[in-house]
């Protein structure tokens, strides 16, 4: 959830903020290689045993009050404008949580001015709100699998996920860690109706020997079910470090 961090002064609109970064490129899914900010909300409702942003909601590994700030909306907008960069992706922990939070929908507002682009990584366990879809170029809805530890229940929503089918404007990227978690991804494609041209299978990994090993043994099996494949750039570049 979103982690208890002190409000700011009444009447300013802010968000718990981990990180902002960039320019970089984005690594992952349908916008890879692009010149692009990021904006790293705090708080999870997932604890992925491979997480690789877990200082974001991991208070039992992580000092979240030095991790995470209250900041003011307009100061994060300043923040990404000094960037200059054309995209701008919205990420976590679950940027989603904070959807119903003051200052949400002049973020979203903010974010697409002067020909900016959004994009928001989602866990897919949250519908967004119509003000969300209105103000968001696209989605990357990433759908936990088992390998990740998290319950079933809370890790696959059904009726979120159609509401990003449904958006027009969702791709479904799966973290994939070998063959076998593949026919997982083939029944939650069915199930909830995902076009198989809007699936990104990607390697799970954040070392760049284990991302070429496991995209070599996954290609094949990828293009057989007519899905797309992503790498995770930033890794092959700078393996884990932050803020790239
Ligand atoms: S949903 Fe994403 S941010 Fe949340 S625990 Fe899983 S990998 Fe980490």
């Amino acid at each position: 959830m979103v982690p208890m961090i002190p409000k700011q002064a009444t009447g300013v609109e802010s968000l718990v903020v981990s990180e902002i970064f960039g320019p970089t490129f984005q690594g992952e899914g349908v916008s890879t290689g692009r010149h692009a900010s990021f904006v790293r909300l705090g708080g999870c409702d997932l604890h992925c045993s491979w997480c690789d942003s877990p200082y974001t909601w991991d208070s039992s590994r992580f000092d979240l009050r030095a991790e995470l700030a209250r900041r003011p909306v307009a100061d994060i907008l300043q923040d990404v404008d000094e960037r200059g960069a054309a995209l701008t992706v919205l990420t976590g922990g679950e940027p989603l949580l904070h959807q119903r939070q003051r200052g949400w929908g002049t973020l979203l507002r903010g974010l697409t001015t002067r020909g900016r682009e959004l994009e928001i990584e989602t866990n897919g366990t949250k519908a967004p709100d119509p003000e969300t879809v209105e103000n968001t170029h696209r989605f990357t809805v990433s759908p936990k699998l088992a390998h990740s530890g998290d319950p079933q229940e809370m890790r696959v929503r059904p009726n979120a996920l159609k509401a990003f089918v449904d958006s027009g404007k969702a791709s479904f990227k799966f973290v994939v860690a070998s063959v076998h978690d593949l026919p997982e991804v083939d029944l939650l494609v069915t199930t909830v109706g995902i076009p198989p041209e809007r699936v990104w299978i990607m390697p799970e990994g954040t070392g760049s020997d284990v991302i070429l090993a496991r995209s070599q043994e996954l290609a094949d099996s990828i293009l057989q079910r007519g899905y797309n494949f992503s790498s995770r750039l930033h890794v092959l570049l700078w393996a884990d470090e932050r803020k790239r």
